[in-house]
């Protein structure tokens, strides 16, 4: 918007117009004695004015302002039409045409016709003007008069502008399609299609594509080249929309005819450029109706899904509906009394990278709610569910991470098995026993520190991986472990005694597997079973080798309170 009100350089205003169709056998000096017998319809000439063509185009007459420095002063039309016009001057002695497709000759120039006015032109001699017909509606002209340096810094500022807007659509669509390669998703191929052909169009109707592009190639096809865009644009948007906007969710209703105004946009593509006359005329025939409805539906559509909820549907309807809103100015050619605004020439174009941007953004938002979807259900099936643990898996992928990361690190694995914890099921339900297995859980976490791996193992089983934590340190671990569990005071095998735990420990070898370390930790938790409970026993490889028991580091009574040596 700051961009579209920059730099607009200034135009003498046009005293007057006037306008007539055209029919065949009409001539120039006849229209003209019309125009000064008063017999032709008035307009004012410095506002967007639609015209309605005859069979053979439109006259249009205006006078020229005076030259005030009487340097050279030039005639724009813009936006340029679709069939060429010819400008007659100096009493009609001089006749100069110019169309879309030769843009910019032979006046230096883009977006615009443009005649350079001959000296004495002025008020009493008016400027007469033929618009051939055209298949294609023309949207409302604008007429201006400028001196040749506005002219030429306005020219320079709309092609700095349109190159601009161009290349924001271009740039959306080549990343586009790079994700949807990448990620072999259909939707960013819809989305640069709809971008592509929507290029194509603001390319086709500023003239773009001819100046500066040179795209001489597409002169006798340019009105086809037209239709099939934006025939195919509301297609690509169509099949855009359904999944942008979620329409099997959010409006599961419109989702079908969604769908069949796509297909329907493709075949009446593919008619207007068959080449076979009945099916061209039958194209040309369906074609506004069919534009019409199908535009309406995509905004319902995208109403209905953004009220009941979709934010991409809230994008897609602020994209969608200033574009609509422009084309339906543009082509209101039989009563332009609603388009008391004048539009700022490069408004299309700005609306065009808009809405590239626009739903750029929106294709953002859509990768990040499926990212935090896919983080949540990573998270979902990385945590225990009943005591938001790591579970085994997740544990057994984060511990051989951590194994393999260094190997010269000393690391401690502890494994934990509650005592008695069948007998807490019975006597309270497993209820509680859930409850104390989610307290339990709780205080481990509490008591490690937030880099120490903690996992559920089995049902009353933990595991904690210690990293770079020696031995000694690692039993003093499993000693704070054992006590702040005892410290819940949950009851267990009876009123009066708490729940507890064993804990057997193995420290990592040079070359260790996690099973085998994971093994050597549970032989040291029976070890402390099988001597008492409630107590931390150290896994001693020599020790193991010799006699096949572990070592038993420190046991407590069957309170916890007080610490019994073995
Ligand atoms: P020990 O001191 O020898 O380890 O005896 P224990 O009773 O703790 O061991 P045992 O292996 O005999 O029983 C474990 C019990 O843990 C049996 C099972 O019902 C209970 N358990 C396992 N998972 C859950 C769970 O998710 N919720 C509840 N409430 N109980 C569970
Ligand atoms: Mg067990
Ligand atoms: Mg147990």
């Amino acid at each position: 918007m700051c961009i579209l009100c920059m730099g607009h350089t200034t135009a003498a205003s046009i005293p007057g117009g006037a306008w007539r169709a055209a029919h065949a056998g009409d001539t120039p000096s006849q229209v003209l004695q019309e125009y000064n017998a008063g017999r032709l319809q008035r307009f004012d000439p410095s506002r967007a004015q639609p015209f309605t063509p005859g069979p053979a185009g439109t006259w249009v007459v205006i006078n020229p302002p005076p030259a005030t420095d009487g340097g050279e002063r030039i005639l724009t039309i813009d936006p340029p039409p679709w069939g060429a016009v010819t400008a007659y001057t100096e009493n009609l002695a001089h006749a100069q045409t110019r169309a879309l497709t030769d843009i910019g000759a032979p006046l230096p120039g883009h977006g615009r016709l443009a005649w350079q006015l001959p000296d004495g032109q002025a008020g009493a001699n008016p400027i007469l003007l033929k618009f051939d017909s055209s298949p294609v509606l023309n949207a409302p002209l604008r007429f201006q008069v400028q001196s040749l340096a506005d002219y030429l810094q306005h020219d320079a500022d709309w092609l700095t502008f349109a190159t601009a807007c161009f290349a924001a659509m271009l740039t959306m669509v080549l990343m586009a399609l790079c994700f949807a390669v990448m990620l072999r998703d259909v939707i960013y191929a819809w989305y640069s299609g709809y971008i592509v052909c929507y290029a194509l169009i603001l390319g086709a109707e500023t003239g773009f594509v001819f100046r500066p592009l040179g795209w001489h190639w597409l002169v006798d096809s340019v009105s086809m080249t037209h239709a099939a865009a934006v025939a195919l644009s509301i297609a690509f948007a169509a099949l855009f929309m359904i999944r942008f906007c979620e329409l099997r969710h959010y409006a599961p209703i419109f989702r079908v005819p969604v769908l069949a105004l796509a297909v329907g946009m493709i075949d009446l593509a593919l008619l207007r450029i068959s080449h076979v006359p009945i099916l061209v005329d039958i194209a040309d025939a369906l074609f506004t109706p069919l534009v019409t409805l199908g535009a309406s539906l995509l905004l319902l559509t995208a109403l209905a899904a953004a009220v009941r909820g979709s934010r991409a549907a809230w994008l897609f309807f602020a994209g969608w509906v200033p574009l609509l809103l422009f084309t339906a100015a543009n082509n209101a050619h039989l009563n332009g009394t609603w388009l008391t605004w004048n539009w700022p020439d490069e408004t299309g174009l700005a609306l065009g990278a808009f809405e590239a941007i626009l739903l750029a953004i929106g294709l953002a938002d859509r990768a990040l709610t499926s990212r935090l979807d896919r983080d949540e259900v990573r998270a979902l099936a990385d945590h225990d569910a009943l005591t938001d643990i790591f579970n085994r898996r997740a544990w057994t992928e984060h511990a051989n991470a951590a194994l393999t990361a260094s190997t010269s690190r000393p690391m401690a694995l502890l494994f934990l098995d509650l005592d008695h914890f069948k007998t807490l099921n019975d006597r309270l339900g497993h209820h509680a026993g859930d409850h104390a297995l989610v307290a339990v859980a709780h205080a481990l976490k509490a008591e490690l520190r937030p880099r120490d791996l903690l996992g559920r193992y089995g049902g009353e089983e933990f595991v904690v991986l210690l990293d770079a934590t020696s031995a000694e340190h690692a039993v003093e671990v499993g000693n704070r472990l054992r006590r702040r569990v005892h410290r819940l005071e949950i009851p267990a095998a009876s009123d009066t005694s708490f729940l507890t735990l064993s804990i057997g420990i193995a420290m990592r070898q040079a070359v260790d597997s996690l099973q085998a370390l994971v093994e050597r930790a549970d032989q040291a938790m029976y070890r402390a079973k099988s001597t008492g409970r409630n107590q931390v026993v150290m896994h001693e490889v020599g020790m193991l080798m010799r006699s096949d028991r572990p070592l038993l580091v420190e046991r407590r009574n069957r309170t916890g309170d007080a610490p019994a040596k073995p």
